[in-house]
Formats: C-alpha cells, sequence, structure tokens
C-alpha cells in the first residue's frame, strides 16, 4: 500500500506522537512495550481501547496520553471518575475516532479487533495520519474504500501483521513491478495441524485459543486454528500489494522464523525471518513511519524490539509444506470470497466474526465456524464495493445471517436469502 518513496510524506502530529487503538489487547500491549523500551523515539498521545478500564487506567498513568477513549460508554464513565484530572476521557465510537485523528498525533496503531477497527483507520487516513496497521479485518472487508481513502491522504499505511510486514520489507528493495511472480505467506498450522477431521470436530474453546507459537487474542488465536487468519490475510495481502490470488501461495512452516517471501521473475526468492515474537513488525513499522517523514532526523537512534536477535544455527531445522485444503476448508473459501470480490470478503469476514465469537461461547463446534460461514457466503448475492454504505450493509447483514444460519441452518437459511443486500 506504499513504497519507499510514497513513505516520504508528512503526517500531520508531532514526530514518534502514537495513538494506540486497542490498547489493552495482544499487539496494544506489545506496542506499548516497544515504547517503553524506545522513550527517546516515542511518546503516547492517546489510547484506546473496549472496556478493559482498570487496565486502559494503569497504561494511562504510565505513559501520560492528552486522551483516552473507551468504546463502552459505561466503562468509559468509570474511567472518567477515576482520570477526569489526569486526562481528557471520551466515550463510545466517536471518542475512538477522536483518538485516531488527534491533532498531535504522528503515527495510529490500529489494533482494535475485527470490522470494529474499520471507522477508526479511516477517520485516522481522513486526518493525515500515518497508520501502522495490525486490523486486518478491516482491510479484508473494504480493501478498495481503504485504498481510495488513501489516494486522497498523505497518510502512509505500513503492515503490522508479521507476514505481510515481511512482505512489505522484501518488496521494499525490489518493488512490485513486472519481475514480481508471487508473494509467499506463512502459517504455522495452529494447534490443530495434525488432528483428523473427527478430532476437530470435538475440540475445546480452550485447546484453540492454546496457539503453539504465537500469544495473541482469543479471535485471532480460534481464526489461526481454522486456518480463517491465512485464508484472511491472503486477502490482506491481494488488498495491500495489489495481487492476484494465484499470486499469494500459502505454506505450513511450523517453527514459524520465516514469515513471509517475495519471488521474482529471475528465481530469487527473499524472505524476512525474526523470533516468533511481534514487538519485532510492531518496532519495524513505528520505525518505517518516523524514520521516512521528512520531519525525520537523519541518522536518529534505531528503534529496539528487544526481542533476541535470531540464532539460526541453534534453530537447525525450517520445515515447509503445503497446507491440507480438506481439513482446513477456510483457506478455499476465503480464495473463493476474494475471487468473487465485491461485498463478499466483508461477508465473510463478518460471518467468521460471529461463528468465532459462537464458537468461544460453547454454541457451536469448532467444524461449524467454517460451515456457518460457508452458508453465509453461498446466501450471498455479492455486490460491487463502492460506498461506505455499501460495506456497512453487508456486514450488518453478514452478522444477522450467521446469526441465524448458527441457530438454525435450513429454516433461517431462507429467511436470509429473502433479505440479501
Ligand atoms: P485482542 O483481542 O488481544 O485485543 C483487541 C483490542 O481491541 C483490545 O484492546 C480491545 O479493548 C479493543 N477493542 C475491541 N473492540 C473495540 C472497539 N469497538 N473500540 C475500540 N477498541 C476495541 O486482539 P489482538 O490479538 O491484539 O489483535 C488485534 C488485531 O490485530 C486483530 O485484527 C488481529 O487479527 C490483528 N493481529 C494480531 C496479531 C497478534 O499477534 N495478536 C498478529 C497479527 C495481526
Ligand atoms: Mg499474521
Amino acid at each position: 500500500m506504499t513504497s519507499g518513496s510514497e513513505a516520504a510524506k508528512n503526517s500531520g502530529g508531532q514526530l514518534g506522537r502514537l495513538a494506540v487503538l486497542g490498547s489493552t489487547g495482544s499487539i496494544g500491549r506489545q506496542t506499548l512495550q516497544v515504547v517503553r523500551d524506545n522513550p527517546s523515539l516515542f511518546s503516547v498521545a492517546a489510547l484506546a481501547a473496549h472496556s478493559a478500564v482498570e487496565e486502559v487506567v494503569a497504561q494511562a498513568r504510565e505513559f501520560h496520553p492528552e486522551f483516552v477513549a473507551l468504546a463502552d460508554e459505561q466503562a468509559a464513565a468509570r474511567a472518567k471518575a477515576v482520570l477526569g484530572a489526569e486526562c481528557r476521557v471520551g466515550a463510545g465510537d466517536q471518542a475512538v475516532r477522536e483518538a485516531a485523528a488527534l491533532a498531535s498525533v504522528h503515527t495510529v496503531v490500529c489494533a482494535v479487533v475485527g470490522f470494529a477497527g474499520f471507522s477508526p483507520l479511516l477517520a485516522a487516513i481522513a486526518a493525515g495520519k500515518h497508520v501502522a496497521l495490525a486490523n486486518k479485518e478491516s482491510i479484508v472487508a473494504a480493501g478498495p474504500l481503504v485504498k481510495a481513502a488513501l489516494r486522497t491522504s498523505t497518510s502512509v499505511v505500513v503492515p503490522v501483521d508479521s507476514e505481510h510486514n515481511s512482505v512489505f520489507q522484501c518488496l521494499l528493495g525490489r518493488g512490485r513491478g513486472a519481475a514480481l511472480r508471487k508473494v509467499v505467506l506463512t502459517a504455522s498450522g495452529g494447534p490443530f495441524l495434525h488432528h483428523t477431521a473427527e478430532e476437530l470436530a470435538h475440540v475445546t474453546p480452550a485447546s484453540a485459543v492454546a496457539h503453539p507459537r504465537w500469544s495473541m487474542g482469543q479471535k485471532i488465536s480460534v481464526d489461526s486454528a481454522t486456518l480463517m487468519n491465512k485464508g484472511l490475510e491472503v486477502i490482506e495481502a491481494a488488498m495491500l500489494f495489489d495481487l492476484r490470488a494465484e499470486q499469494i501461495e500459502v505454506l505450513i512452516h511450523p517453527q514459524s522464523l520465516v514469515h513471509g517471501l517475495a519471488e521474482y521473475a529471475d528465481g530469487t526468492l527473499l524472505a524476512a525471518l525474526f523470533e516468533t515474537d511481534m514487538r519485532v513488525p510492531i518496532a519495524f513499522a513505528l520505525s518505517f513511519l518516523r524514520s521516512n517523514d521528512p520531519k525525520s532526523t537523519p541518522g536518529t537512534a534505531p528503534v529496539l524490539s528487544a526481542v533476541p536477535f535470531l540464532d539460526l544455527a541453534a534453530k537447525k531445522e525450517l520445515h515447509f509444506f503445503a497446507p491440507d485444503y480438506e481439513r482446513f476448508p477456510a483457506l478455499r473459501l476465503c480464495q473463493r470470497a476474494l475471487e468473487q470480490g465485491g461485498t463478499t470478503p466483508a461477508v465473510l469476514s463478518a460471518a467468521n466474526e460471529i461463528a468465532v465469537y459462537a464458537f468461544l461461547n460453547q454454541e457451536i463446534p469448532f467444524t461449524d465456524i467454517t460451515e456457518v460461514v460457508k452458508e453465509v457466503i453461498d446466501l450471498h448475492c455479492s455486490k460491487t464495493l463502492e460506498t461506505l454504505n455499501d460495506v456497512m450493509q453487508a456486514d450488518a447483514w453478514a452478522r444477522e445471517c450467521a446469526s441465524y444460519v448458527k441457530l438454525n441452518a435450513r429454516l433461517h437459511g431462507r429467511a436470509c436469502a429473502a433479505g440479501n443486500p
């Protein structure tokens, strides 16, 4: 979504001032760790979260932001009662958007989970803020709208998702011209890589969120277990790097040390490797956006991730193999949604959100997550995605449809078909 030269753009705000949206989540906390480790380079202007009052209050007392936003109104009232004298506290989705557009903010770290991250992302772009983008559901659901917003903004977006961050770094050297043949996204395979279809039907939420390599939020952990995460990432890569479905390959790589690769027509395969720790791509994104801003002083100290350097000799072996599309049908579903385009990726992602939380609440078995998503996509008549209203309608329809499908596929499937936007 950017190149080295595009990156030399001036974001409004003070160099290194961050808004961390989703500050109480896995990526948000790791971002604050990178800030803690680089106090001369970064400071926090705004924090935003859903409802974790105690944690956001502790973060505010440590980082002294100007503004704290909580999407949940009651949680915001409680935070205001505690923090009122120390900083401004805002309530509701509007406050989260305000945090993204605050005058002093230079870079917005978009680490809200789910489609809830979309309108704060648009607010950041509209305000010309640079964006370190972890939230993948927004770009999956509304990539064309995000790209359209970027065309009229000075914002630069750098992906934080480890595979895309790695591909972005690979492409920095040789670009994405005709010589680029394909990109490769690796997947650990999740906790059920070797489960049989029968075993998959009986896995529990606790086992699904216990990822073998990464420590992440609950939703993305379940997505990693179904491989829906990798499917969403294929769509994310297509949007970010302007690639066709057939130019994006997925490889299972259980060690999770090689994250993303780019192959060129001459046979060169570039790869980015780092320890399995999201602070590395976070530090890269923040560093890139800071050092490429014209306000930056050349030769400023590099951003440190505090993650141990990769000792390849100690790792000994790296394995790669093709995914099993039969046991993990989410990958094909995402490829289909990408090829169909229009509103289908938004519908897929929204239906998946409903299905994942239904599984976490023990309403449906693990294997039904992908089934629910498939049924919703089967019922959907894809439309072109041109306006904000198109994506909002598709998202709302998919959520309602997935809720019906999850309860009773046959009966409510007909009801969804009748209400298709
Ligand atoms: P998480 O569940 O740990 O945290 C989510 C954060 O979003 C929390 O701070 C929560 O309060 C906040 N939030 C939820 N709804 C909100 C709303 N309406 N308004 C404001 N804040 C809200 O999730 P995570 O694992 O940190 O993932 C965040 C995003 O980053 C997801 O889109 C995920 O796919 C992506 N991502 C995460 C990782 C990872 O390692 N965790 C890696 C790559 C990409
Ligand atoms: Mg990823």
